[in-house]
C-alpha cells in the first residue's frame, strides 16, 4: 500500500492518521514505534518498517515496543474500526469510494462508521480519504514528472477543480507551488532530514 519512501515521509512528520497501519523499527536500538512518535528520528538506513505488530516482536525480529508512543497498546475501544477503515481506503483510494462502501467492507452501518470513526480520530473517513489522496499527490509531485492533471486523477480525484480546492485546502497552496518547494510541509520534511540523527 505505501512505499518505503512514503513511510518514512509519515514518520518525518510524525503522521498520527497512519498509526497502526505499520511500525518503524529501528535496528540500531532494538525499538519499534508508531508513526506519530515524537521520539528522535533515527537515521533512515537504521529502519525497518513492519505491518503487524507480532512481525516487529517475532522471534527472528526481536524489536520491543517504544516506552514513550506505546505500540502494543491498542488505545481506544474503536481502534480495530480505524486501523479497518484506514487499510480500506490506502488500498482503495484511486476510485470513486463512498462511505457506503467502506461500512459494507467493515459490515456495520454508515451512520456507526462515520460516527467512531470521527469520535476515536477527530476527522471523518471523507477527510481520512481527502487527505491520503493529498498525500500521495505531494509524493508524486516531490519525486516524479507527471503532470498536476494525470496526478489529479492517479490519486482518485474525479476533476482538477475538486483536486486543486482539497490541495489547497490542506496544503496552503496549488500543488505547482508545492513542488517548487512553496509549501510549508516539503520544507519541514527537508529540515526535519538535515536534523535526522
Ligand atoms: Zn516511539
Amino acid at each position: 500500500m505505501l512505499t518505503f519512501e512514503e513511510k518514512w515521509e509519515k514518520v518525518l512528520a510524525c503522521d498520527a492518521a497512519y498509526d497502526g497501519q505499520f511500525y518503524t523499527a529501528v535496528k540500531t536500538t532494538g525499538i519499534y514505534c508508531r508513526p506519530s512518535c515524537r521520539s528522535r528520528k533515527p537515521k533512515r538506513e537504521n529502519v525497518d518498517f513492519y505491518e503487524t505488530k507480532a512481525e516487529a516482536e517475532s522471534e527472528s525480529s526481536g524489536f520491543r515496543p517504544c516506552k514513550r508512543c506505546q505500540p502494543e497498546v491498542d488505545r481506544s475501544p474503536a481502534s480495530a474500526l480505524v486501523h479497518d477503515v484506514t487499510a480500506f481506503v490506502l488500498t482503495h483510494y484511486k476510485r470513486p469510494l463512498k462511505l457506503e462502501e467502506i461500512a459494507e467492507h467493515v459490515n456495520l452501518s454508515p451512520f456507526y462508521v462515520e460516527r467512531t470513526f470521527t469520535q476515536a480520530t477527530g476527522e471523518t473517513p471523507r477527510r481520512l480519504l481527502e487527505k491520503v489522496r493529498i498525500d500521495k499527490a505531494t509524493h508524486l509531485l516531490r519525486t516524479t514528472d507527471m503532470s498536476n492533471l494525470a496526478i489529479c486523477y492517479e490519486v482518485g480525484f474525479q476533476t482538477p477543480s475538486n483536486f486543486y480546492r482539497v490541495f489547497r485546502r490542506l496544503k496552503g497552496c496549488s500543488p505547482s507551488m508545492y513542488r517548487k518547494g512553496g509549501a510549508d510541509e516539503s520544507l519541514i520534511v527537508r529540515d526535519s532530514r538535515h536534523r535526522s540523527v
